[in-house]
């Protein structure tokens, strides 16, 4: 069983080893500060059920804390840790002033109805929120894995009640929906920022040619995994801006494959109505979505959870550059394999961060109570990603070393700067 925690401080270890930090202020830098993990009861359908969740912070060095609520049911402390310590060094690696911090409640949204949903939330809210846990200027959560804007907003409002004179209330989280405080262009951000990441890595024929590839990223085939908020948004923006052509979808209950290309949209309609891919009428049904990631394709984008590329498949990937939409897909062992392989990682510190550069533009707008347009957002968003991909990819470079790794000497040498300025090991 693959440990998304400790392979996450392995990649952090292997990073530190190439700085000058001793190895007593490593151990504090890994270290996660805190977690909180509360069980609260709710009375539902005649009955009390009771539910266990957690908030970890994993660094303080700045404040607020950001990082998104996850609602899975798999989801437990150490995952929620992992979570948390990414969002540390994503937020440094963007320069955007926050620590990292990570929430997870153990459900499956699909057994409970809306308004059930919306009770559990808010009890969980409450108990976050009388804990500094979720808070303007402490701590900032976000949509995730099983969320949305519509339980951004319900947060927001149990935020709200019990703060009714603060004035910035609504900067206690982000992704809430545009027309509850919310940013227009928040709910697409992080495939948006998959999208400028795979753009930038495209515009370097040096990069595009050490994986021997023609130049350009239109026509380049791709098969995703997860058709979530991050998936959907992600293969929209290809298809349709780029020309790039998604050959495969892989979801949890079953993939689709179709070489000539699959219309995002009329795919997406389909599973929302069907809740599977099963009969779908414009591409073959794959029983085992997971089968998908080892079909020859020029890009694998993994957009759905941690650890679907492990040491016992990561042998049989054929494509050449993989990019990480979801957090963790790949683990420390499969990094290893496909390194050797000569497959090229876009590392989820740098490719997922469009969703939390977006939330910061949220978050200022909600303190100067100040509307964004939707082409200000695009227009920072991109610069935000162009700027980290040329600082990771020159680090690369400088260091020799893989694009990962040298993200996270970025975010591990900003985090270890804003502490020691913050005084944090005094
Ligand atoms: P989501 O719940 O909207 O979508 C996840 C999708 O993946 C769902 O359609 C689900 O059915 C599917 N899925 C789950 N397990 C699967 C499996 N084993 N195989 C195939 N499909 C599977 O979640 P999301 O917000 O899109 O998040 C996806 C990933 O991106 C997560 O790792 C998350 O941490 C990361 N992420 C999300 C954001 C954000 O803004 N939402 C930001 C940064 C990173």
């Amino acid at each position: 069983m693959n440990n998304f925690l400790t392979d996450t401080n392995r990649f952090v270890d292997k990073a530190l080893k190439l700085t000058s930090i001793s190895a007593g202020l490593a151990n504090k830098i890994i270290t996660c500060n805190s977690t909180y993990t509360v069980r609260f009861g709710v009375r539902l359908r005649n009955d009390i059920y009771t539910f266990e969740g957690w908030r970890s912070v994993h660094s303080e060095h700045m404040e607020p804390t950001k990082g998104g609520i996850r609602f899975d049911i798999s989801t437990h402390v150490e995952e929620v840790e992992a979570l948390a310590a990414l969002m540390s060094y994503k937020n440094a690696i963007i320069n955007v002033p926050f620590g990292g911090s990570k929430g997870g409640l153990k459900i499956n949204p699909k057994d409970w109805d809306e308004k059930e949903i919306e009770k559990i939330t808010r009890r969980f809210s409450q108990e976050l929120i009388k804990r500094d846990l979720i808070s303007p200027s402490q701590n900032v959560p976000a949509p995730d894995i099983g969320t949305s804007s519509r339980e951004m907003a319900w947060i927001a409002d149990e935020y709200r009640k019990m703060s009714p004179t603060d004035i910035n209330a609504s900067a206690c989280v982000t992704g809430k929906p545009a027309n509850k405080n919310g940013l227009i262009g928040r709910e697409e951000a992080t495939g948006r920022g998959v999208q400028y990441i795979l753009r930038e890595f495209f515009k370097h024929d040096d990069l595009v040619s050490s994986i021997k590839y023609s130049s350009g990223i239109s026509k380049k085939s791709f098969i995703l995994q997860g058709f979530g908020n991050v998936g959907y948004n992600a293969s929209k923006f290809l298809t349709e801006d780029d020309g790039m052509k998604l050959i495969g979808i892989a979801e949890y209950n079953g993939g689709i494959y179709n070489e000539n290309g699959l219309n995002v949209n009329h795919a997406k309609k389909f599973f929302v109505k069907h809740g599977s891919f099963e009969n779908y009428p414009k591409g073959n049904f794959v029983k085992d979505g997971s089968l998908l990631l080892k079909r020859k394709c020029d890009v694998l984008i993994p957009a759905a959870r941690e650890n679907v590329i492990t040491s016992k498949n990561a042998a049989d990937i054929k494509t050449k550059l993989i990019i990480e939409a979801a957090n963790g897909p790949i683990s420390f062992d499969a990094h290893k394999i496909l390194a050797k392989n000569k497959v090229f990682i876009i590392p989820d510190i740098l490719a997922n961060s469009g969703g939390v550069a977006v939330s910061y533009f949220e978050w200022v707008q909600n303190r100067q109570h100040y509307r964004w347009t939707l082409d200000r957002v695009r227009q920072e968003l991109d610069h935000t990603m162009t700027q980290a991909f040329e600082d990771v990819w020159q680090m690369a470079q400088q260091s020799n070393v893989s694009l990962r790794t040298a993200a996270y000497i970025i975010g591990i040498n900003r985090v270890r700067r804003a502490a020691e300025l913050a005084g944090f090991a005094t």
